[in-house]
């Protein structure tokens, strides 16, 4: 059997492990294969097996690949988490479904008014990225500051405010990857607790956090969608990552 398949099949069984560990259900996980710096062929190879959301990170070489794979586009949906310039937003709110890397007003605001002029598009997904290691060279908004900017997502048209995607700074310790994404989760719930009835917030669902080498971790700590790129298609070439 292929690599691929059987990569994803094992991480299909990770994600199930580690749910049956933290007592929750398996499908309340969604996996995405974070499929950059990996040709087309790869994401076609994964879709047979199953997997239908893709992550890219690079504007460019995620429009190219969703570009050539036009024709299955109806079975696939497409998530940009890298870092996001405001030069960049008018081919993402072209070309993806989802956006989890917004961590600033400017971006969303841009996002959504081009989004606006593809009326026959659904409303782009958005996640707000928040820094929860409080790295000076990571994206992502503090915690302290991520309600503010999702109260003004939430009111943006053409855009819906899905939840909070995070990146760790990697670590080998098992417990210091759990502080970091119990954090994340802790701002997760209080937004959804003190806004559940608000308008905009009907959809805030999604807590994306977790990656090869820490899914367990965030799925222990509540995860909703993890974004797995190596454990499927194996090692990236460093120059490109
Ligand atoms: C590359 C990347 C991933 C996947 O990382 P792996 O360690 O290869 O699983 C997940 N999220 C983001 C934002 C990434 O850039």
């Amino acid at each position: 059997m292929n690599s691929i398949v059987v990569n994803l099949m094992k991480v299909r069984e990770r994600i199930e492990l580690a749910a049956l560990a933290a007592k929750r259900e398996p499908e309340e996980i969604e996996l995405l294969a974070v499929s950059k710096t990996f040709p087309a062929t790869a994401v076609e190879e994964a879709m047979h097996a199953g997997q239908t959301a893709f992550g890219e990170n690079y504007v460019q070489e995620g429009v190219e690949k969703i570009q050539q794979l036009a024709k299955l586009r109806p079975w696939l949906v497409w998530h940009f988490i890298g870092p996001l310039q405001s030069n960049k937003t008018r081919e993402v709110a072209e070309h993806f479904d989802w956006v989890h890397s917004v961590d600033r007003l400017k971006i969303a605001e841009r996002l959504s008014s081009q989004r606006g002029e593809f009326p026959d598009l659904a409303e782009l997904q958005i996640c707000v990225q928040v820094n929860v290691s409080e790295e000076a060279t990571k994206s992502g908004i503090s915690l302290a500051d991520a309600e503010e900017l999702c109260d003004a997502i939430a009111k943006l048209p053409n855009v819906i405010l899905r939840g909070l995607m995070a990146i760790p700074a990697p670590s080998a310790d098992p417990s210091d990857q759990r502080q970091a994404f119990a954090r994340v989760r802790e701002c997760f719930k209080h937004i959804q607790i003190t806004r559940f009835s608000n308008p905009g917030y009907q959809f805030f669902d999604t807590l994306s956090m977790g990656m090869s080498d820490d899914l367990e971790a965030a799925i222990a700590e509540g995860s909703t969608m993890i974004r797995v790129g190596t454990a499927i298609f194996g090692k990236r070439d460093k120059i490109t990552v």
